[in-house]
């Protein structure tokens, strides 16, 4: 059933075994495993079922430097759905390194493996739309593919690893309607959970109140609640309740929106293909059931180990669209065009320094050189991507002479330095407002400045061409757009002890018997991957986790690995 908190009586206390806050890909996955449980679900979601800009508002906050980290109500949607309502859909697993302790990064390990979410990765991958669950180029595709860069060799760097592309699914409008049929749960549209109450004790949470926009409060009491509200607010919940945890729930030892990641991520030199320009092959593969997949150019464990530096994956791309040197018609139209490309798409377009007339005229010139490919690539957009239900992913521009540019996207290191934290300010409900203060350390410079030093080495030993760049500008490159805008990452990460982290490794708060946290929140490492994949997986696991608890069976026997004994809930309704 979905109903709207507007419709409600204040003061109405409303009773659900289990109550999850927040309806994106993370609280929806939830909602959806549980309907089958027979378990009584309550899905408590701030927005409506389209896009408000009161209800956006509520997002608002700070942020330390706006050049480094976008604005927070950017980059996030508050509306059923989530941000999945405007994600890219770019689907990516963890790799085995990610879970483990390195030396070489300070706090990173995860108190779970790769082998503990592999039952769960299929599953997400069906609830995201991908495909079957296989991301190597050789086991994805019956027929062998050319080679990605043709004579590349390389020790360092494997070319068979895929990232698969979703529909993307807005997991509101997919799932939205299978919820409305589930008969145990019951999802409240316009209800933004503001105060989250402890019993006498202290050990546990007693209910939720909730507040509407236009000033109505209920009580939601359950056995078992879930914030599930996207990784920067699932901290501003945490810190802004402070009645009964004097800190921030979970928050004693100061951690909880402390470790910030997010991506670090930006575009480098050039690829000079010498003989012939064919060598590259640039763009989507697309599996037998119509899943655009890309290989992606990934920098192995082994070398990680070696050089001891992150996560790193890199796709070749082209060149940078503001400098209208590239000479391309597509390109320029596309800045020319920037206009009426959505912030959180055109931030690279609209992040450079004022566009000169010169440089406008510029453009202008490549546009009138190629009129045919832009009507061309405009009937490609409308058909493939506007129009079509699985949408084409990206703008791919072929590059007539054979350049291009490298692309990376690679793992940002937790550091206590990077934090969100509450100000004095309230938004409308009377909730603390954010500030978020994301900074890299020397470490990201050092992974990225390696890993393209030694790509450019290997294409030289190749025999293929050159890749031009300038070392000293690695660091301008990978902050010039700042922080990858939509994955928030690690606010209340998960491990063993409880000084270090907030939450344990079945996503349940330390010191709190009912208290569990879904999403990005939780990572204490972020990988080279986009999270989404990783979210819905851990969700999965959650709701296995919170059903077989509840059936008071011992989830740990039940659960595919456990490294930590199981929570029983809280039976009887506080
Ligand atoms: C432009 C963009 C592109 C992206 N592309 C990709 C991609 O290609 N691949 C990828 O892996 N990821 C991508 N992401 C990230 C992806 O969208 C997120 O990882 C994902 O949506 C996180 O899911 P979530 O459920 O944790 O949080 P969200 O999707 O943010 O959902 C949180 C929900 O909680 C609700 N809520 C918040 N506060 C409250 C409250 N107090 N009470 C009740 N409800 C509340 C919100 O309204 C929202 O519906 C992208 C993000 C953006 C913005």
């Amino acid at each position: 059933m979905i109903d709207d908190a507007l419709e409600m009586g204040t003061g109405e206390v409303v009773s659900a075994e289990i109550c999850i806050a927040g309806a994106g890909a993370s609280g929806i996955t939830l909602a959806l495993e549980l309907a089958a449980s027979g378990l009584t679900v309550l899905l408590l979601e701030s927005g409506g079922m389209k896009a408000e800009t009161q209800t956006q508002r509520l997002y608002e906050g700070e942020v330390a430097d706006e050049r480094l980290h976008s604005l927070p109500h950017r980059y996030r949607q508050r509306r059923f759905g989530g941000s999945t309502t405007i994600w890219g859909g770019r689907c990516v697993p963890f790799d085995e390194i990610d879970f483990e302790a390195r030396d070489y990064i300070p706090g990173s390990g995860w108190p779970i493996d790769l082998a503990t979410l592999l039952p769960f990765y299929p599953r997400a991958n069906e609830l995201c739309e991908a495909g079957d669950f296989q991301y190597r180029a050789a086991e994805a595709f019956q027929r062998p593919l050319p080679p990605m860069i043709e004579g590349f060799r390389s020790d360092h760097f494997s070319t068979d690893s895929l990232e698969r592309f979703s529909c993307p699914t807005d997991f509101g409008a997919r799932y939205g309607e299978q919820l409305r049929n589930a008969a145990n749960v019951r999802v409240l549209l316009h209800a933004n959970v503001t105060t989250i109450k402890f019993h006498p004790n202290g050990e546990a949470v007693e209910s939720v109140l909730v507040r509407t926009l236009t000033g109505k409060q209920f009580t939601v009491r359950a056995s078992c609640f879930v914030l599930a509200a996207g990784g920067l607010e699932v901290a501003r919940l945490l810190l802004a309740n402070r009645d009964t945890w004097p800190h921030g729930i979970g928050n004693d030892h100061d951690v909880v929106g402390r470790y910030y990641m997010c991506h670090i991520a930006g575009t480098v030199g050039t690829l000079k293909q010498s003989g012939g320009t064919d060598r590259v092959r640039h763009g989507y593969d697309v599996t037998g059931d119509g899943i655009y997949c890309r290989r992606r150019i990934a920098l192995t464990a082994q070398t990680q180990r070696q050089l001891q530096i992150g996560n790193f994956i890199g796709r070749l791309h082209h060149p940078r669209i503001t400098d209208p040197a590239h000479r391309t018609a597509v390109l320029s139209a596309l800045q020319l065009a920037k206009g009426l490309i959505s912030y959180e798409y055109g931030k690279r377009l609209h992040g450079e320094e004022r566009t000169s007339m010169r440089t406008w005229m510029t453009h202008m010139g490549n546009v009138l050189r190629g009129p045919h490919e832009v009507l061309a690539f405009g009937h490609h957009m409308l058909r493939d991507r506007i129009l079509a239900k699985r949408k084409f992913p990206s703008i791919i521009v072929k590059s007539t002479a054979g350049h291009y540019s490298l692309d990376f996207h690679a793992e940002q290191e937790p550091s206590a330095s990077s934090r969100v934290n509450i100000t004095m300010q309230r938004d409308e409900l009377g909730l603390a407002r954010l500030l978020v203060d994301w900074c890299y350390t020397q470490g990201d410079v050092q992974t990225v400045r390696k890993a393209v030093q030694l790509f450019a080495q290997d294409i030289a030993q190749s025999g293929i061409g050159v890749f031009e760049y300038d070392p000293h500008t690695i660091e301008l490159e990978m902050s010039r757009y700042g922080a990858y805008g939509g994955h928030h990452l690690g606010t209340a990460r998960m491990g063993a002890d409880r000084r270090t982290s907030v939450v344990n490794s079945d996503c349940r708060i330390h010191g709190v018997r009912n208290l569990y946290v879904a999403g990005g929140a939780v990572f204490p490492t972020s990988s080279q991957a986009n999270p989404t994949l990783t979210i819905v997986a851990l969700a999965l696991r959650l709701a296995n986790h919170l059903r077989v608890a509840a059936e008071g069976r011992d989830a740990s026997k039940v659960r595919a690995t456990a490294n930590e004994p199981s929570d029983q809930l809280l039976r009887a309704s506080p």
